[in-house]
């Protein structure tokens, strides 16, 4: 099946052109990310290309009044 350009779709994950018509597989195949900006799927990335706003490993923790606790 030839998609026409216009309407095609590149999954940033796992890089499969999707139809933008076509809701039911846009829906089952992923979601659109409003914070990348981006069509992505459950599958394996294929680019490490994440923005990190969460800290992983992250020891301090901020209280109600902006003071920073060290919980090490
Ligand atoms: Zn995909």
């Amino acid at each position: 099946m030839m998609i026409p350009a216009e309407h095609q779709l590149e999954c940033r994950t796992c890089g499969q052109i999707l139809d933008m018509r076509d809701l039911g597989q846009m829906l089952s195949h992923g979601q659109w990310n409003r914070e990348t900006q981006r069509y992505e799927c459950q599958d394996e990335p294929r680019d490490v290309e994440y923005t990190s706003s969460r800290k992983v490993g992250d020891p301090i923790e901020w209280t109600k009044d902006k003071t920073p606790i060290n919980l090490n």
